[in-house]
């Protein structure tokens, strides 16, 4: 039983063909720089064969057709024809109010994504282009469900996530706090659970997805109580090239003294800010590693600045929830920075974390278990992410309840 899923965004379509019977990943590959020149396709199998070529894809459905080929292609590919996949999972970033889990694809919903382009004017968009492109290639009987990223923060109650501004920009324009990598935290918050031997509702966890955007959630009960990301995925804590939260007139104030339109403000806070507006150095946390042991100010300022903001929003939610009993980290930063989540752990002596050094240092490149002794009294767990699964199994459930 084959579910493909897809990630589109505005220029690239990531996919993964995942074979349900046992989970495993059977393809994946990925379509970059589409509706530009020089594209760029690379698709591998779970067997080891390749294939990548350098061709232009006009749009979302031209790229679309060079993954159809490739899944049935003679040389790399896994399947004899498209009636192998048997439904179609698609990421999208912001579900707003509307959904509050993983919904089938109809006309209606894709109109209410569409409607919320506003909120997410980088993503949805490209979103729909993505599921035109599969309604165009794979006609539209096969069954395509939509996963949000927003959906698992859904419960998040309003004390969290009404802005401290006047309540009318809430009932104009549905200004409020969101939340985003939303199947990373509820994937990584089961796993945790699982691996404690607790259910959801036994537990107060708090998920790190430190990545290239990075968000941190606290979990109670089974329910998102409150995460670091808000309207769009620059709130919370700095990120590779996104500045996370600060006062905002700061923003008011430079645009008035650099005379800067809104787009040109927000580039400078989406692109040129976090690790790499502060060390001046790289938006990548290994890049960053390096300058440090080379003694590079700025990026030991920058690395600093990132341990400390992580420390603050565990405190403050581990507060905000009376108490915290598992700690995880997760995504790129998180599986693999034994440096920052030592500097973390170092850092919550107070709530009772004693970190394993030997342990922390294992735990790279995909590997998942505690970084905690026995005698810590809240346990911090590495679980690599896996937001793909989500999704598929996500459609594989919804599949069962429209069949
Ligand atoms: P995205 O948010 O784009 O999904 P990932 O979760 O893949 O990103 O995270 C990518 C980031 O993870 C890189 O930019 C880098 O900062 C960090 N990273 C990856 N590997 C390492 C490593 N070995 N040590 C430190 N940081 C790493």
């Amino acid at each position: 039983m084959n579910i493909l899923v897809i990630n589109a965004g505005s220029s690239s379509l990531k996919y993964q063909l995942i074979d349900m019977t046992d989970e495993s990943v059977v393809a994946k590959g990925i379509c970059e720089r589409i509706g530009m020149d020089d594209g760029i396709f690379s698709h591998k199998t779970a067997d080891g064969r390749e294939k990548s070529l350098t061709v232009d894809m006009k749009d979302h459905t031209n790229a679309f057709e060079l993954v159809k080929d490739a899944l049935i292609d003679s040389q790399v590919g896994v399947i004899k024809s498209l009636d192998e996949v048997v439904a179609v999972g698609h990421r999208v970033v912001q579900g707003g109010s509307q959904f509050s889990k993983s919904v089938l694809i109809t006309e209606d919903v894709v109109n209410a994504i569409e409607s919320l382009n506003m909120l997410a004017p980088l993503h949805n968009p490209a979103h729909i282009q993505g599921i035109r492109a599969c309604q165009n290639v794979f006609g539209t009987k096969v069954p395509q469900v939509a996963v949000f990223d927003t959906a698992f923060h859904s419960t998040m109650p309003p004390k969290s996530y009404i802005f401290t501004i006047p309540y009318e920009y809430y009932e104009k324009y549905q200004i409020r706090r969101y939340g985003f990598h939303g199947t990373s935290h509820k994937f990584v918050s089961h796993r945790c659970a699982e691996l404690m031997g607790k259910s959801m509702d036994q537990l107060k966890i708090i998920t790190c997805h430190l990545g290239n955007g990075s968000s941190i959630t606290a979990i109670q009960d089974g329910h998102v109580l409150d995460t670091t990301m808000g309207l769009t995925p620059l709130d919370g804590f700095m990120m590779g090239t996104r500045s996370g939260a600060l006062d905002p007139s700061v923003v008011t104030f430079i645009m008035q003294q650099e005379n800067l339109t809104t787009q040109e403000m927000d580039d400078i806070l989406n692109k040129k800010s976090g690790l790499l507006g502060v060390s001046g150095v790289s938006s990548d946390a290994r890049d960053i590693e390096q300058a440090v042991a080379q003694g590079n100010k700025r990026a030991i300022l920058a690395q600093e600045m990132l341990v400390y903001q992580i420390v603050k929003y565990i405190g403050a939610f581990a507060a905000a929830m009376n108490g915290v009993d598992a700690i995880v980290f997760t995504a790129g930063l998180g599986e693999n920075s034994a440096a920052v989540r030592q500097q973390v752990c170092e850092s919550l002596q107070y709530l009772g974390v004693v970190s394993d050094n030997n342990l922390n240092e294992q735990m790279i490149r995909g590997k998942e278990g505690k970084i905690t002794s026995a005698d810590s009294t809240v346990t911090v767990y590495v679980i690599p992410t896996n937001e793909e699964l989500v999704i598929a199994r996500d459609t594989k459930s919804i599949l069962k309840e429209i069949n």
